[in-house]
């Protein structure tokens, strides 16, 4: 799926997931998901879980922020609800995806590795060697 379509598809099929300062007022607004492409079914597997603890619990959880931190997916959010097994199943939810993130290419979403190249970056193998090939093209010029 093209980078662009996954993100206006996830944005609008889970609307009542996120909000952000300035972008949920706009009906077509898309998510600003800070990191790559390959991280993009961690999220889609997440929030079809906590739409399923919303159903189950009434417990919602509102993400304000997803980016890429030290190499890892970080996500930023609150839940409201009543059931405390509930808060703590989000938490647990959002962390698990957190942690595939170490193991999960951010570019293209093969397994990978979370490892220090100049920074912190958690690529395939693939990947790597690509990154790798376009930073030493651009210190060139
Ligand atoms: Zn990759």
């Amino acid at each position: 799926m093209p980078e662009r379509r996954w993100r206006a598809l996830l944005t609008q099929r889970y609307r009542d997931f996120f909000d952000w300062p300035n972008g949920h007022r706009r009906a077509d607004a898309v998510f600003p998901f800070i990191h790559g492409h390959g991280w993009g079914i961690l999220l889609w597997r997440m929030l079809r879980v906590l739409r399923q603890l919303q159903q189950e619990t009434g417990v919602q959880t509102t993400i304000r922020d997803v980016q890429e931190k030290w190499g890892s997916l970080c996500i930023h959010y609150t839940t409201t609800g009543e059931s405390m097994a509930g808060h703590r199943l989000a938490e647990q939810i959002i962390a698990n995806a957190e942690q595939l993130s170490d193991m999960t290419c951010e570019l293209c979403g093969r397994p990978g590795h979370l490892s220090r190249v100049g920074w912190w970056r958690t690529l395939c193998p693939l990947c790597a060697a690509m990154d790798g090939r376009y930073r030493g093209a651009s210190q060139r010029d």
